[in-house]
């Protein structure tokens, strides 16, 4: 087979600690088990309908990943299998994770979803909305890290800078809230247009759809 841009993310991050969500949102069952034959296991998806109908049609290992603004009563769909929550964006999300997870009886891994891009329109958590924060009112959640999109632009520079902002975010609630925690670990940054400056910046989970497909 020809080296194609799959590949060529897999052979870069060999031996890494980064992982690649292929972003099979709008795509096939089709599409995403070519990926599947191929070794892929994580794919994220964007919509909970769609979430749901390709959990149902493709095979049971494959980690789901919810990778776009989640509205409150919509939770409770995709609470039974989902692996990760990349989007959590505000308390009242959290709250309601938390409870669909106790009703389950299965903890809910999650990243916080921080707001770095200029754009107005990006969901995601400011550092002052966590005034008041206390893991210990979520116990069915399991806090795995953070994710954040960069901004749309051809400036490499902002991108960096907005990539190095969640780091640093990252690394502050590493140390306030989940310090004996080892399961605190992710940074899920970088598309298809900015992986390679997300990886530089310490991504650990690349979410990358159109460049593969
Ligand atoms: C669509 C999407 C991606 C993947 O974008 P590509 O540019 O197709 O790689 C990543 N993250 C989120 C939140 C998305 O909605």
């Amino acid at each position: 087979m020809k080296k194609d841009a799959y590949q060529k993310i897999m052979e870069i991050i060999e031996g890494t600690a980064a992982k690649l969500v292929v972003v099979s949102k709008t795509r096939s069952v089709d599409q995403i088990r070519s990926f599947y034959d191929r070794g892929q296991r994580m794919f994220g998806e964007n919509r909970v309908p769609e979430l749901v109908e390709k959990h149902d049609a493709l095979p049971g290992d494959i980690e789901w990943h919810l990778i776009g603004h989640l509205q409150t009563n919509k939770v409770k769909y995709i609470a039974g299998f989902v692996s990760l929550i990349h989007s959590v964006d505000s308390l009242r999300l959290l709250e309601e994770i938390n409870k669909q997870a106790e009703k389950n009886n299965r903890k809910i891994a999650v990243l916080l979803q921080f707001k770095i891009a200029q754009e107005e329109s990006k969901y995601g958590l400011d550092v002052t909305d966590l005034a008041g924060f206390q893991r210990t009112d979520y116990p069915w959640i399991i806090f795995r890290g953070v994710m954040g999109m960069a901004s749309f632009v051809e400036d490499k520079t902002q991108i960096t800078n907005e990539f190095r902002h969640l780091k640093t975010i990252f690394d502050d609630l590493k140390n306030n809230y989940f310090s004996e925690k080892n399961d605190f670990t992710e940074i899920s940054m970088g598309m298809s247009g900015d992986y390679e400056i997300a990886l530089a910046q310490g991504s650990t989970m690349l979410r990358v759809g159109s460049l593969v497909f």
